[in-house]
């Protein structure tokens, strides 16, 4: 026998350890061949002060193991604690979020009989990044990352599972129509992306109207890449309307290290009552297996809970008078499914895990030629309610340091100066643009006496933006109005 895998398990709150030993229980009946170390995680280490909710040691032991099965967790209320879901994610760089969304009609109540769609997150950045300020007495503001590794990574890892798990469709939701940078960004790299995988079909979607037709039709999707607060949302409403939160699970993946996980909650009303169901974590936890290269393990367990499902054997949150057989406990569940092992469904599709190649994920040295990077100008960002626009205009216009001149005053994004008009609704926070003529050079030291030169007027500078030029294509969004 191969060498147990190592894996990092915690246990959680709530009704967490008892859906981690069903889950621990049902993979291991099926030969799951993995060394448990376990690790403590969530409230209890939240109360101890630790404001990342993981205990000290943790770390090492997650970043040795390089695999973590993880039961969900109760962030405590009041404000200070850190999500450590976003907070693992981010350190042990798990950029790409995987989420099916399978339909198990008859036997679980759906209005999608045969949807089976993943979701695939972008994990780490867009609003995620959670940069917030407050620059005015009225205006706040958080800031959207979106970066081109960034992209490329999930992106490609979406093309990658796809190709590896015999899916024919990869669909991208943006809403680069508004963010024609960030977004836009997302999009380009997609297309690019795209092109390297003719044998897969490829589409794009603005996201509002691709969220109403995935709610509505979910059928007409297969892969779903998008980014992390898109991908947020409608990943947990895509698990509901195939038929329950609960019986979701989700890869969380890295280059070297990945989390798995249910998609819900530590459901605490429900918590010690040997009530809840373990489907979403052992879901995770197939994921896991797959990921561990124990795919036969995987495929056992997955076609023995199918053949459990569709046997009508269901915990209180699946059980439908008519189609359920028999209501089950947490335990009686597991042991369900694993007196099953070794059998597979009749009427649901069986599983199969035979991944033909290793996928080809992205690495660091896949670079592109850096752009030619040229300063032309500076938005500067004013606290300032003394007039109107025009008066703005006025003042600020006097203010220059050749070639850089004001050229253009927004507020929220729409143009109020020059020509602005009457009706536009205006904030305590203006967004000054000087640029010099046509694209034209500037120098670092320019920006620095003009913005000296705006303080010395009397303005309150609350931030600015550089303007550059990337091989000669603007790096900042036109002026609407
Ligand atoms: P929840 O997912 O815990 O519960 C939502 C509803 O679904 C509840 O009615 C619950 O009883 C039911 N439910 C959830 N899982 C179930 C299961 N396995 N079997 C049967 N019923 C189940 O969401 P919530 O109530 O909003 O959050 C509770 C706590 O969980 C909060 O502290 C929240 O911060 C935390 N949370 C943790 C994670 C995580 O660790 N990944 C994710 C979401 C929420």
């Amino acid at each position: 026998m191969t060498q147990p895998t190592p894996i990092a398990v915690a246990y959680g709150d709530g009704i967490g350890p008892e859906i981690m030993e069903a889950t621990l229980n049902i993979i291991q009946a099926a030969g799951a061949n993995i060394a448990i170390e376990t690790i403590e995680i969530g409230e209890k280490v939240y109360l101890r002060g630790i404001e990342t909710g993981m205990e000290h040691g943790a770390w090492d032991v997650l970043r040795r193991t390089q695999v973590f099965l993880k039961a969900p967790i109760t962030t405590p209320q009041g404000g200070g604690y850190k999500s450590l879901n976003v907070t693992t994610r981010k350190a042990l760089g798990l950029y790409a979020n995987v989420r099916p969304s399978v339909s198990y009609h008859p036997f679980v109540r759906t209005k999608h009989p045969t949807m089976d769609v993943v979701i695939i997150r972008e994990n780490e950045e867009d609003l995620y990044a959670g940069i917030e300020h407050r620059q005015t007495e009225q205006v706040y503001q958080c800031l959207k990352l979106i970066t081109r590794p960034g992209s490329e990574k999930v992106i490609r890892y979406a093309f990658e599972y796809a190709r590896a798990h015999h899916r024919k469709k990869v669909t991208c939701f943006v809403k680069d129509n508004i963010m024609k940078l960030t977004d836009g960004l997302f999009h380009k790299v997609f297309d690019e992306t795209a092109a390297k995988y003719p044998d897969l079909e490829n589409e794009m979607w603005i996201v509002d109207i691709g969220a109403a037709k995935l709610a509505d039709t979910p059928e007409r999707f297969d892969v779903i890449v998008m980014p992390n607060l898109y991908g947020d949302i409608l990943s947990d409403m895509a698990a509901q309307i195939a038929g329950s939160v609960g019986l979701a699970g989700s890869a969380n993946i890295g280059e070297q290290c990945a989390m798995f996980e249910a998609i819900h909650g530590s459901a605490p009303r429900i918590a010690g009552q040997n009530r809840a169901n373990p489907s979403g974590l052992m879901l995770g936890a197939v994921m896991m297996l797959v990921h561990i290269g124990q795919a036969a393990v995987a495929m056992r367990v997955h076609n023995a809970w199918l053949k459990t499902i569709e046997d009508g054997i269901h915990t209180y949150d699946i059980f439908m008078d008519g189609i359920s057989r028999q209501k089950v406990d947490t335990t009686g569940f597991a042991e369900a499914v694993i007196s099953r092992l070794g059998e597979s469904p009749k009427v649901l599709k069986p599983v199969s895990y035979e991944i033909e190649q290793p996928m080809a994920l992205w690495r660091k040295n896949d670079h592109q030629k850096k752009a030619e990077k040229r300063l032309v100008g500076v938005d500067v960002f004013l606290d300032w309610d003394q007039g109107s626009p025009d008066d703005l205009g006025a003042s600020l216009g006097q203010v220059f340091v050749d070639p850089l001149h004001l050229r253009v005053i927004t507020n929220r994004g729409i143009k109020v100066w020059p020509d602005g008009l009457p009706e536009t609704f205006c904030t305590d926070h203006w967004r000054c643009r000087f640029l010099g003529e046509d694209g034209e050079a500037v120098q670092p030291s320019q920006v620095v006496e003009l913005l000296k030169r705006v303080g010395e007027a009397g303005f309150d500078n609350v931030k600015t933006e550089n303007l550059y030029l990337f091989d000669g294509v603007p790096g900042f969004s036109a002026v609407h109005g």
